[in-house]
């Protein structure tokens, strides 16, 4: 991520005025295990854990936006149970223990005091980190809203109803190059852009109408890159992106970034306010953004065995916040690790990244059909 610090005006659209500074604020083992910051919620646990109660209200609907949602802890036992969701179990004893939790499509694995969840083999990052309290595990209740529940409907849900066409994003352009490859020679829009043409060609074949921000090497600004999609009607918006690390060699794998829902902390904000309060046109589509990213990073983890740096949210990308349409942002490795950077300069590499992107996103018209009544 770090790789855009070269041009931070173009840096996905990262809101230009306040950023202090682009340091790399990669969420380390540490960061992920220490309590949220100074948005941390009090925990008031909407339901005692041994009352036989229905569920909280906002287990059955979305909490209203005057509501303070950033209170509400719920016991995981009892969501499970008024989701009948069947075969929880702790792992371990610890004090921070694992839980698994069987979803439709794969196992959920959250643990205690860690904002990283692990659903079908794909790293998640939380927005708050399950609590214990009383020996019983709570978990924020928009992390089982934004989250969970649409893991849970992750299988029937189509990432493309709005209509054939798909906008897609090669990241920077012209004198705006990214970062930098180690190896020297190319930038990152030079690959971003191959990726796009290649995947262009296969979302083709899978019956999209698929536009591109750019077609070649040419500087687009964030606004027009938005804009397009709203003049498009695109259904979905992809931007496409190779990461960095600056002068360590040493970070690899695959990122995949979308906006984060209200209220929640986001996993990145590299330097910039961070307004739990903000919402944006692209909040709308929170659960079918989650979904897309966790199609996305899993494919194309799968297809490539790559270090697994999470699906992740981000409230300052400014390709995400304005789109009236699901979102994702990919960061498809590396280019300051020498092992990476040697890949992603090879054609069958970005061939590779394109069609697990295509697997991930399917084609429009069979996902129309499929969830008509
Ligand atoms: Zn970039």
């Amino acid at each position: 991520m770090a790789g855009c610090a070269t041009a931070p005006r173009q840096d996905f659209g990262a809101v230009p005025e306040p950023g202090p500074s682009f340091v790399e604020t990669t969420v380390t083992p540490d960061t992920i295990l220490a309590p949220p910051p100074e948005s941390a919620p009090v925990i008031v646990p909407l339901v005692s854990p041994a009352t036989t109660n229905p569920p909280p209200s906002t287990l059955r609907n979305a909490p209203p936006e005057s509501v303070p949602v950033v209170e509400t802890w719920v016991p995981l036992p009892r969501w499970c149970a008024a989701r009948g969701l069947t075969g929880l179990t702790r792992q371990t004893n610890a004090p921070q223990p694992t839980y698994q939790v069987p979803l439709p499509q794969g196992l959920l694995v959250l643990r205690a005091g860690s904002l990283v969840a692990q659903f079908h083999g794909v790293q998640i990052r939380l927005g708050f980190a399950p609590q214990m309290i009383g020996g019983q595990c709570y978990v924020h209740s928009l992390d089982l809203a934004k989250t969970v529940e649409p893991l849970i409907r992750i299988a029937d849900s189509p990432v493309g109803l709005a209509g054939p066409i798909i906008l897609l994003d090669p990241g920077h352009g012209g004198p705006d190059a990214g970062t930098r490859s180690v190896l020297g020679g190319n930038s990152e829009k030079d690959f971003t852009l191959d990726w796009a043409l290649r995947l262009r060609e296969l979302l083709i074949a899978q019956g999209w109408q698929v536009y591109l921000t750019r077609t070649n090497d040419v500087e687009v600004s964030v606004a027009a890159r938005t804009q397009l999609a709203d003049a498009l009607k695109a259904a979905l918006f992809v931007s496409l992106h190779f990461n960095s690390s600056g002068n360590s060699h040493s970070e690899s794998g695959l990122e995949t970034y979308c906006l984060t829902p209200a209220h929640m902390p986001s996993s990145l904000t590299r330097g910039y306010p961070d307004d739990l309060k903000a919402s944006f046109p692209n909040n709308s589509f929170d659960v079918q953004n989650l979904q897309l990213a966790v199609r996305a990073h899993r494919e194309t983890l799968e297809a490539l065995g790559a270090v697994d740096r999470g699906v992740r949210r981000a409230r300052f990308l400014g390709v995400l916040r304005p789109q009236h349409r699901p979102a994702i942002l990919m960061e498809g490795g590396y280019l300051s690790h020498p092992t990476e950077a040697r890949l992603i300069a090879s054609r069958a590499h970005r061939q590779k990244l394109a069609e697990a992107v295509a697997r991930a996103i399917g084609g429009p018209r069979q996902q129309v059909a499929e969830n008509k009544p």
